[in-house]
């Protein structure tokens, strides 16, 4: 399918990944027409996973996060508004409508606004010493509070963030205390087993759980932080606390500019959106995936970095597909696990597993009626794309060989 217009002009809403990754894609696709970067935030668009990571542990610093060189908006002619948020869509007349008061034209628009942190409804939550984490400036603050140690800090959420987030200021020195809903932190991401491996982990590094629980209630003194009190009424000391309970897609542009969305932007496997010309990618989101023929929306790296280069690809008209399998990846402590495939197919299947567990050094892998759907490989490294590969061949493997460590992978599939 072809854009109908004739594409002189590109307006791009949200400067993060998957904005910034469109604006490269299509200046290296030859686009000359012009295109507007348009971001709320100050910073230059930059790449998040750091800043629960490397960054916030101080082993990788600001060069780590930049999608693109300072110098590469204006050699490539890109006009990048920071700070300066899209405040209305117009999808009639095809215009943007900056905060600024400014007006800009599009002949493709796409919607790259990501994802906010969910909010708690606490008593408390606006004591200094609480916060979210999003951005680079939370990693930035939390940084300076967390690297001198000492501290008693809780992290309400035990999804990947928080558990990041744990495991740096854990590494910091400081006293940590995970709160979670589940039972089994991320046993809703990767099941029980894992989750409970996950847990282990943290637990040898000194951080304590308070799980099947949230917390009611924050507790301050002259406007400070200083405990948490959590369902059961137990009261945590705490000098710093951290929201981490999931995201939500940012959509508020789209539902005022009435395009279709549930759970995200609903748009097609192109990216295109419900609204002509108009197109969505990265965390915002809720594309249809042709390998499940199911819409998703993903709120991982890759999602938005392969979104952006084929969001771009459409709004050029050319035939393009966002049909990658997903992928994402957590460093935490000794641990660097990689997920490659589908949760959502995933979801409720014994994991069949190679290797060890107590070694730190295993891949699970989920399958559906003998084909393999995710695979998870932990302190094993450079396996993510022959796991691609399984999933993407739809071949039937029997668990006792995927289990078996002197099968190689790629046999696997001649296997088949
Ligand atoms: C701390 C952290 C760690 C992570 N770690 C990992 C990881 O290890 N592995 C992994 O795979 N993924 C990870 N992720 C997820 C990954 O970073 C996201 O999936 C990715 O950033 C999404 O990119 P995006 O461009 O869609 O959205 P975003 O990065 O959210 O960028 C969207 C931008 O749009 C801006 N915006 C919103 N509304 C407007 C508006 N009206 N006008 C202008 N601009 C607007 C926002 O301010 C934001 O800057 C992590 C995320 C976080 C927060």
């Amino acid at each position: 399918m072809t854009v109908e217009r004739s594409i002189q002009s590109i307006v791009i809403a949200g400067a993060g990944l998957a904005g910034a990754t469109a604006a490269r894609t299509l200046r290296g696709e030859g686009f000359s027409g012009r295109i507007t970067l348009v971001g709320s935030e100050l910073h230059r668009p930059y790449l998040r996973p750091p800043l629960s990571k490397d960054y916030l542990l101080g082993t990788a610093g600001e060069d780590a996060v930049p999608v693109a060189p300072e110098a590469w908006y204006a050699e490539n002619d890109v006009d990048l508004r920071l700070g300066v948020p899209v405040a209305a869509v117009d999808p009639g007349p095809h215009t943007v409508h900056l905060r600024s008061g400014d007006s800009v034209e599009y002949d493709a628009l796409l919607l790259a606004t990501g994802a906010l942190p969910r909010r708690m409804q606490l008593p408390g939550s606006g004591l200094d010493g609480v916060t979210t984490f999003r951005t680079l400036d939370d990693s930035r603050r939390l940084r300076e509070q967390i690297s001198p140690g000492g501290k008693n800090v809780v992290m309400i959420g035990s999804g990947w963030i928080g558990m990041e987030l744990a495991a740096a200021a854990t590494t910091y020195g400081n006293h940590v205390t995970l709160l979670g809903l589940e039972d089994i932190p991320l046993a809703a991401a990767i099941g029980p087993e894992l989750g409970a491996f996950f847990r282990s982990v943290h637990v040898a590094n000194g951080v304590r759980f308070r799980l099947g629980t949230t917390a009611s209630e924050l507790r301050g003194d002259a406007g400070r932080v200083t405990g948490v009190v959590t369902g059961s009424g137990e009261v945590l000391p705490a000098d710093i606390v951290v929201i981490a309970v999931g995201v939500v897609p940012d959509t508020a542009l789209a539902e005022a500019a009435g395009l279709a969305v549930d759970n995200g932007i609903v748009a097609d496997a192109s990216l295109r959106t419900s609204a002509p010309d108009i197109f969505a990618a990265g965390d915002v989101a809720n594309a249809l995936h042709p390998f499940t023929g199911q819409q998703h929306r993903s709120e991982h790296w890759s999602n938005a970095l392969n979104g952006g280069k084929i969001a771009a690809k459409s709004m050029l008209g050319q035939d393009a597909q966002l049909d990658t399998i997903p992928y994402f990846y957590t460093d935490q402590y000794d641990v660097s696990m990689e997920y490659s495939g589908f949760p959502m197919l995933a979801a409720g299947a014994e994991p069949v597993i190679r290797g060890s567990l107590a070694s730190k050094e295993f891949i699970a892998f989920w399958q559906q009626e003998g084909r393999v759907v995710a695979g998870m490989n932990v302190n094993v490294p450079r396996t993510q794309k022959a796991i691609k590969a399984l999933i993407s061949s739809r071949a039937t493997i029997p668990a006792d060989r995927l289990a078996d460590p002197a099968v190689a992978l790629d046999q696997l599939l001649a296997e088949d």
